[in-house]
C-alpha cells in the first residue's frame, strides 16, 4: 500500500478514536509546505546529472519542524510526504517541542563519488536555505545520509545565513554534534524494546532475536542487544543475508564490515537464499530496521515472531497489521520505537542553543528517560481508548498536535 495511503489511514483512525472535529482533522493532515526543487551538478567526468528533492514541512503548531534527509533511488513526493507527517506524530509521542519534516534525493548515493555527494548536497542547500533555519525547520540524517552530510549542509547554510550550528543535527561533534547521537536510534530501539518486553515479564536476555537491515540503527541495535544478552539469531542488509541459531558474534560481524568485508561472506553464519527470508525467520523478536512497507498482506501470515519493533518508518502495511494482530503478535510502532533519534537530536539542538556540551552520560540518561515516560504515556491512551499499541501511540501524538492547534487558534 502506498506509503501515504497507509499513514493517512492510521492518522484517521487515530482522530476518530479521539472523536476529532472533521475540520481540525482536515486540517492536521494537510501538509505546511512541499518543496520540490531540480538539482543539477557536473559529475567528476564533466558530464552534467539532475535529480531531484523535496522537503515536506508538515506541520509546526508544537515548534520548529524536524525530520531527516534520505537519499534513496525510491524517493518520491507521497512517500516523502508519509514521512513528514510521521515526524509529526513521532515528535509528539516523545513529548519534544518540535513539529514534523522530511527530505529527500531521489538518487543512489553508492553510486555518486564523494565530491559529488558534496555538490549535490550544496545544490539543494542553495534551493531550500531560506526555508529551513535553527526555529523553522532542522534537518536531520536519514537513510543514505550522515553526518558529513549535515556538515555540508551547515557549511552552505552559514554561507548565507552565517555560522548556525543548530540548523541540523546529526551533525560530526567537532562541528557542534551530540556525544550519543550516532547510536541514538539504535538505544532508543532497545530502551522502547526493553519497556515493552518488560510488560510482558521478559528481558531482552535470552531472547531470540532476527534484525533487519544493518545499517545505523539495526547495527547498534544489534550490538546493544548482543550486549545485553540477548541472541541475534539472524541479520541482512542490501549485500544479503545470515543465520546462526546459537546467536551471531556481533562485535566479530562489526569488525568484518568495518574491515570493508560484505556481511553476507560473514563466517560466523551460514548464508540465507534471500534477505527477506529474514521477516518470517522464527524469533522471538523481529526488528525491521530498513525500507517501508516491508510487512505486508503476502508474507504477514508467515512472520513467526511474538514481538514486532519497528526500527524502521512504516515497516508494517494496515493490511498486514490487521493480520499480525489477528495472531496476536504485539507490534511496538515506528512513531515511539524509533523515536530515539530525533529525540537526541533535539539534545542537541538544545546543547547547540545553550552553548554547553553534555557528557555522554547525561545524553543517555535523558533519552532512557523520554522513551520510558513516552510507553507509559501510550499505555495510558492503550487504556483510556481501548486500542493496541499503534493506536495508543498516534492517539497521543496527534492528541499532543491537535491541542497546540486549537490553542494556538486553528481558525483562518
Ligand atoms: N531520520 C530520523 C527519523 O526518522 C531522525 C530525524 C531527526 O533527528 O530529526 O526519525
Amino acid at each position: 500500500m502506498n506509503a501515504l495511503v497507509a499513514t493517512s489511514r492510521n492518522f484517521r483512525q487515530a482522530a476518530r478514536l479521539l472523536g476529532l472535529d472533521a475540520k481540525l482533522e482536515k486540517s492536521l493532515l494537510i501538509p505546511f509546505r512541499e518543496i520540490k526543487v531540480e538539482c543539477t551538478i557536473p559529475r567528476d567526468n564533466g558530464s552534467l546529472a539532475s535529480f531531484v528533492g523535496f522537503r515536506v514541512q508538515h506541520d509546526n503548531a508544537r515548534g520548529p519542524m524536524k525530520g531527516g534527509i534520505r537519499y534513496h533511488p525510491e524517493v518520491d513526493p507521497d512517500e516523502v510526504n508519509a514521512l513528514a507527517q510521521l515526524m509529526t506524530w513521532k515528535t509528539a509521542v516523545v513529548d519534544i517541542p518540535y513539529g514534523g519534516a522530511k527530505g529527500g534525493i531521489g538518487c543512489s548515493p553508492s553510486d555518486l563519488t564523494h565530491s559529488e555527494l558534496e555538490r549535490l548536497t550544496r545544490v539543494f542547500t542553495q534551493k531550500i536555505h531560506d526555508l529551513i533555519g535553527t526555529h523553522t525547520d532542522v534537518p536531520a540524517p536519514d537513510m543514505g545520509t550522515n553526518a558529513q552530510t549535515m556538515a555540508w549542509i551547515l557549511d552552505e547554510y552559514s554561507k548565507f545565513h552565517g555560522h548556525s550550528p543548530a540548523v541540523v543535527t546529526g551533525k560530526p561533534i567537532d562541528l557542534g554534534g551530540s556525544l550519543g547521537r550516532e547510536a541514538a536510534t539504535g538505544r532508543g530501539v532497545v530502551f522502547a524494546t526493553e519497556a515493552l518486553l518488560a510488560e510482558h515479564g521478559k528481558s531482552i536476555k535470552g531472547l531470540n532475536f532476527v534484525i533487519q537491515g544493518f545499517g545505523n540503527v539495526g547495527s547498534w541495535a544489534a550490538k546493544l542487544i548482543h550486549e545485553k544478552g540477548g541472541k541475534v539469531i539472524a541479520t541482512g542488509d542490501v549485500s544479503g543475508a545470515i543465520r546462526n541459531p546459537d546467536g551471531i558474534d556481533i562485535h566479530g560481524l562489526l569488525k568484518h564490515i568495518a574491515e570493508g568485508g560484505l556481511l553476507k561472506d560473514f563466517k560466523g553464519g551460514e548464508g540465507l537464499q534471500n534477505p527477506s527470508e529474514l521477516l518470517v525467520h522464527e524469533c522471538d523478536v523481529l526488528i525491521p530496521c530498513a525500507l517501508g512497507g516491508v510487512l505486508h498482506r503476502e508474507n504477514a501470515a508467515d512472520v513467526k515472531a511474538k514481538f514486532i519493533i519497528e526500527a524502521a518508518n512504516h515497516p508494517t502495511d494496515p493490511e498486514a497489521d490487521e493480520i499480525l494482530s489477528k495472531k496476536g503478535v504485539i507490534i511496538l510502532p515506528d512513531i515511539y520505537a524509533n523515536a530515539g533519534g530525533v529525540t537526541v537530536s533535539y539534545f542537541e539542538w538544545v546543547q547547540n542553543i545553550q552553548g554547553f556540551m553534555w557528557d555522554e552520560e547525561k545524553v543517555n540518561l535523558e533519552l532512557q528517560r523520554y522513551m520510558q515516560n513516552a510507553f507509559k504515556s501510550i499505555k495510558n491512551m492503550c487504556s483510556s481508548h481501548a486500542c493496541n499499541l499503534r493506536m495508543g501511540a498516534f492517539t497521543l501524538g496527534v492528541s499532543r498536535v491537535a491541542r497546540a492547534t486549537v490553542l494556538r487558534g486553528w481558525e483562518a
